[in-house]
């Protein structure tokens, strides 16, 4: 195969993704929607058992439609990005902040910033990105206070922008793999979540033809950084994808 092909064929299989993942939305709302009826219509009619039965296959139905919604975000990113805008990243950090009202009540955080340049980007994702690393500061912490530093720093020709939390910490071994689909170092049971979040990051930060890598200690915390070109970059258009980049 030629690069050209093999493009094409990532390209493909992108929108193949995201046609598969959409389409796969429609059914399962509709099963779970008739699971839901039958508890509803007729909860007399119930014993333990299908009141057991009800709930587990309403549980399965809510974590697919979880995994199938991070998996269409997951090909959206190539298949359906928007354009390279002149955008403060303060009032980005502040839009994904705001998503977050709800986690941040439950889980209070400190959060300590540093001034955000003004880059070109795609502020859509780029607030996913700040949405998904600063949800897992704010998943993966420890019993000490939650404290989440954002900071910035100009490098030749580029930003680099870190999230430190005070967390859980990551091992080195798993520095890279994490950033995988799927991966995942803890079971659902403790964590919940579809290892899809760092893939979804990787994916936009690549996009911006940038690189993402993290620190940690393990116990201590970690520091999620990624850099975005200082000059104006055009999108990469999504059949012409640049390599994988963690650093
Ligand atoms: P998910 O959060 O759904 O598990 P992610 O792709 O966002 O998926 O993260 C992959 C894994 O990386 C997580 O399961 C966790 O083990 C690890 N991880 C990510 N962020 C942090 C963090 N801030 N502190 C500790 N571990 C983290």
């Amino acid at each position: 195969m030629t690069a050209e092909e093999v493009k094409r064929s990532n390209h493909d299989l992108e929108q193949f993704a995201y046609i598969a993942s959409h389409d796969l939305q429609e059914p399962l709302r509709a099963v779970g929607g008739y699971v839901k009826l039958l508890q509803h219509r007729f909860p007399q009619k119930m014993d333990a058992n299908a009141l057991e039965y009800i709930q587990g296959a309403t549980e399965g139905v809510d974590r697919r439609s979880r995994l199938i919604s991070d998996l269409l975000a997951f090909s959206r990113v190539g298949a359906r990005g928007g354009n390279f805008q002149p955008a403060s990243l303060e009032g980005i950090l502040n839009e994904a902040l705001h998503n977050l009202q709800a986690s941040l009540r439950s889980t209070p955080a400190k959060i300590i910033r540093e001034p955000l340049p003004t880059l070109a980007v795609d502020a859509t994702q780029i607030m996913q990105l700040f949405q998904n690393l600063i949800g897992n500061a704010l998943k993966f912490r420890s019993e000490r206070p939650l404290e989440i530093r954002i900071g910035a720093r100009l490098e030749p020709g580029r930003w680099v922008i870190s999230i430190r939390d005070n967390g859980i910490g990551i091992e080195p071994q798993y520095f890279e793999r994490i950033f995988q689909i799927f991966q995942r170092l803890h079971t659902r049971k403790h964590y919940p979540g579809t290892g899809i979040g760092l893939a979804i990051c990787k994916k936009i930060i690549e996009r911006h033809d940038g690189a993402i890598w993290v620190e940690s200690t393990p116990g201590q915390g970690s520091t999620f950084h990624f850099a975005l070109p200082a000059t104006a970059p055009q999108p990469t258009p999504d059949h012409e994808h640049s390599h994988a980049t963690t650093r």
